[in-house]
Parts: C-alpha cells; structure tokens; sequence
C-alpha cells in the first residue's frame, strides 16, 4: 500500500471516530435537555399508546434553568392528578387586581404513602373543599413524582401568608375563601417515615435520597433559595407544622453544590 492510500484509510478511520464523538454528544445534550417530561391529561378513559414524539418538549413551565452541573439525578416518574384537584394559576385576583408574585417553593410531608397521596389526588373531587394536590412528591427512596404540572395552581395550602422581604406575600383569588400562597407556589411533598404517623411533633425525619432530590429539583428551577419555605411557616390556620423534623442545614448542603445555587 502506497502512502497515499494509508492517507485515505487514516481519513476514513477520523470520519468514523468523529462520528461518533457527535452520536455520543447529541445523545448526551439531548437527555440533559429533555428530561422529565410533564404530559397533558388524557381527555378520555380511552387512551391510545402514542408514539414516541420525534423532538420532545420541555414542558416543565418555570423550570427551566436545569442545572444538572452536580452528578446526581434521581429516578423520575408522572402521576397526573384528577384536574378537579387543580386549576390555572389566576392573573388577577378577586377583586381583578393584578397578581405579579414570583414563584416561591413550599415544602410539605405526606404522613401516609406516596401511593396513598397520589390515590386521593386522581379522585375526582367535584366540592371545593375536597379538592387538594401537591406539585410533586418525592418518596423515601428519593423517586421523584411530578402530579400537577408546575405552571398549573396546585391545591397545597389554604389559608397561607408568605412572609418575603418587601412584605407579605398572599393572594385572594376567590373571594369566599381565605388568601391563600397557592396561585404562586410550587408544593412539594416528602414521604413522612412510618415512625411519623401520628400527630406526634416529630419524627425520624427524611432520607439522604429525598434531600439529594429535593437539591436536585430546585436546582432544575428559578426558584431562589430565599422563596424556598415550609407549609409550617406560610400557614394562617394554625393546624399546619409540615413538614416535622425536616433538616435545612442538610438540604442546603446538597444545594449548594450545584453551582448556580453555591453559596
Ligand atoms: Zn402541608
């Protein structure tokens, strides 16, 4: 073999590699970029299996920063919620002023199981006061559960204050209830553990897994860590201390180490 024809094999042999290298990085950018996907609601019982969509949609609303710099990435899963237990987040509020609040996050616990939780929240609930959901759950094993698309106005408070830097932060959106931090919350759930399932004032507390997701899901939103509360704090009623036994300074570290949420 001449040197001209071991120049065109060593030219096959780098268009090879280098496509490779571009299947690899495309495969690669596409799941950092596609991610957990949140479905529409089916419109029917009868649904048909439809096909995988040839260019996915980010449908994650507000949550769209997708910091995913730290290695971690939990296992993800969708349980869309009745749509009797949710609504559209209102732009102006009862009494048809203008409602303009940044998101805030607002941590709760589910004292039974995830499965439990979620069973409520696909009943349809045609009375106001039954009706209730969280954004999403997050189970023991750290499992992350999306129920209410974010950009939809989850049932996860009632009467509740947030109490931000500029004032307290509430909205009136039906007159005939308490205000209420929902329309600009985004609820998240814990899994209570077992030794929890009782009124008791506290408990065992939550894995390492579900602070590790818990970091992880605020690092994919915009959501800063001054709006991220407890249902405890932003609660008027009295009733609420969710959720019980909950370590910040363990939650923060995981946090802080992605580096658009570094201290
Ligand atoms: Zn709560």
């Amino acid at each position: 073999m001449g040197e001209h024809r071991w120049f065109k094999v060593w030219i096959y042999i780098s268009a090879f590699c280098l496509a490779m290298v571009v299947t690899v990085l495309l495969a690669t950018t596409h799941k950092v970029f596609f991610g957990p996907q949140v479905v529409a609601a089916p419109t029917s019982d009868i649904v048909e299996p439809s096909p995988e969509p040839a260019t996915p949609k980010v449908e994650h609303g507000f949550m769209y920063t997708a910091d995913n710099s730290f290695s971690y990435r939990p296992t993800e899963r969708v349980e869309l919620a009745d749509p009797s237990n949710y609504g559209e987040r209102f732009t102006v509020d009862a009494y048809g002023q203008p409602l303009n609040h940044d998101y805030l996050a607002v941590l709760h616990e589910t004292v039974w199981s995830a499965s439990s939780a979620i069973n409520t929240f696909q009943t349809h609930h045609p009375r106001d006061e039954d009706q209730s959901s969280y954004h999403t759950i997050i189970d023991r094993d750290g499992t992350v559960i999306y129920i209410v698309p974010p950009e939809k106005r989850a049932y996860g408070a009632g009467n509740s204050v947030f109490d931000g830097p500029s004032g307290p932060e509430t909205a009136v959106t039906n007159s005939e209830f308490a205000s209420s931090v929902n329309n600009f919350a985004y609820h998240i759930s814990l899994v209570t553990p077992s030794d929890g399932q009782d009124n008791a004032p506290s408990h065992s507390g939550y894995t390492d897994a579900q602070y590790q997701s818990l970091a992880w899901l605020m690092a994919q939103t915009t959501i800063p860590e001054e709006r991220i509360t407890t249902h405890a704090a932003v609660d008027r009623s009295g009733s609420r201390q969710d959720p019980r036994s909950f370590n910040w300074a363990h939650f923060v570290e995981y946090l802080h180490q992605y580096p658009s949420r570094a201290a």
